[in-house]
């Protein structure tokens, strides 16, 4: 069925069906344990152990509105093929979800993505994290229906980097180069000729640009360092003179401050604050969800725990976020779905904290007698899995619950 010609094609706002995807994604994501743990002070005792959840947790409000937004498309185009832009979350039990409800999920190449095969009376939703300029121009040309599901703080983001740009300076992003939410915010630079970017993951890669800044690095090294992380034609010389720091919204907030604050200072030391005024801008653009949800572990993280368990996809940058700080306190076992744990054979299956993309595998890793466990959840987490994850915690001890 083709979409008449002067028919909207881009939608933000869904399509007026919020009550009637709301059945399913109670069933699909809501779980009776964390309601039960919210009902009792975050806190559940069975047997020897003691199960305690942060304050804030799971999916956050950009989230819910992405996922719900694309049960509205399934439902409001029930007979058109939909696609989705990438994982509309990093979550794996989502993401399979949507995949059975037959949408089907195009996954970049080495060239990115590739929409050849996307027809005109197509729907296609975009992710949470956005798009790149690039392939937002794409869709529309292909003239498919786009159900954009961009959270609005990282809209925020963008604008930010885009006034940057406007403004000439470079964007300074700390985040991942290539996650999906940092390629999308980093190609705002190019709404305006000359907009520059480089991408720095964390304070030892900020350090190298503040080390050029103060000439004890080389834009070779810095070219090298930064080969995948920088706008195309990124002269060090040229392009590190006005900066302006923006972030992903989902690192580290600590650390996104440190960076910009230590940006600032090296150019007041090198070229005075006269230069730190007219060339320097920092603006914390953690989005709000992130935040409260390293405040909420931090607070966990007071009290005595014998062991932290974080679940959320093993790409989600919040998540590794989250078991960071935790793993500064007590250890931590980053799993990215309840079956990480298993019961019978005492093991747990995770991401290692802080090494880049290893997994291990640990038998014992509940330690014997009375025992106290934090348990947090990236912003992508539904209820139902966190809720999962707290019944095989207590499996493993001979615990039943029901979730
Ligand atoms: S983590 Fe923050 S920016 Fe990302 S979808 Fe959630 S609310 Fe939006």
């Amino acid at each position: 069925m083709a979409t008449p010609a002067d028919a909207p094609t881009y939608f933000r706002k869904g399509f007026g069906l919020k009550t009637e995807v709301q059945a399913d994604l109670a069933s699909d994501y809501d779980g009776r344990l964390v309601d039960f743990l919210r009902a009792n002070d975050y806190e559940l005792t069975a047997g020897d152990v003691t199960i305690k959840l942060a304050r804030e947790f799971g999916f956050c409000y950009g989230v819910e509105r992405a996922v719900e937004y694309a049960y509205q498309a399934r439902r409001k185009f029930p007979d058109r093929r939909i696609f989705l832009v990438g994982e509309i979350i990093h979550n794996p039990h989502v993401n399979a979800r949507l995949r059975e409800m037959g949408i089907e999920i195009l996954m970049p190449g080495a060239e990115g993505f590739d929409f050849s095969g996307v027809r005109a009376d197509d729907v296609v939703i975009m992710p949470a994290f956005g798009v790149t300029i690039g392939d937002f121009e794409a869709l529309r040309t292909i003239g498919c229906i786009l159900v954009d599901t961009t959270c609005g703080s990282v809209l925020n983001v963008w604008k930010r980097v885009e006034s940057y740009a406007r403004d000439g300076f470079t964007a300074l992003i700390h985040g991942k180069y290539y996650h999906e939410e940092t390629r999308a915010t980093a190609s705002q630079v190019r709404k305006y000729p000359g907009g520059q970017y480089i991408v720095v993951r964390n304070m030892d890669e900020a350090k190298l640009v503040c080390g050029y800044i103060e000439g004890t690095v080389s834009a070779a090294t810095i070219l090298e360092r930064f080969r995948d992380a920088v706008s195309p034609g990124f002269d060090p010389a040229q392009h590190l003179q006005r900066i302006g720091v923006a972030n992903q919204t989902t690192m580290l907030a600590r650390e996104s401050l440190a960076i910009g604050e230590e940006v600032g200072a090296t150019i007041a030391r090198v070229r005075g604050d006269a230069a730190r005024a007219a060339d320097f801008r920092t603006f914390d653009t953690i989005c709000s969800a992130t935040q409260e949800r390293q405040d909420a572990v931090t607070e966990l993280l007071r009290e005595p725990l014998d062991v932290m368990v974080v679940i959320g996809g093993f790409n989600s940058s919040n998540t590794i976020s989250l078991a960071a700080l935790c793993g500064e306190r007590v250890p931590t076992y980053h799993i990215d779905s309840a079956t990480g744990i298993d019961p019978d054979a005492k093991t747990v299956h995770f991401r290692r904290v802080g090494i880049h993309h290893e997994e291990a595998d640990r038998a014992g890793w509940l330690p014997d007698g009375p025992v106290r466990v934090g348990i947090t959840a990236g912003a992508s987490t539904p209820n139902n899995k966190i809720g999962e994850t707290v019944a095989r915690i207590l499996a493993t001890r001979g615990v039943v619950a029901n979730v």
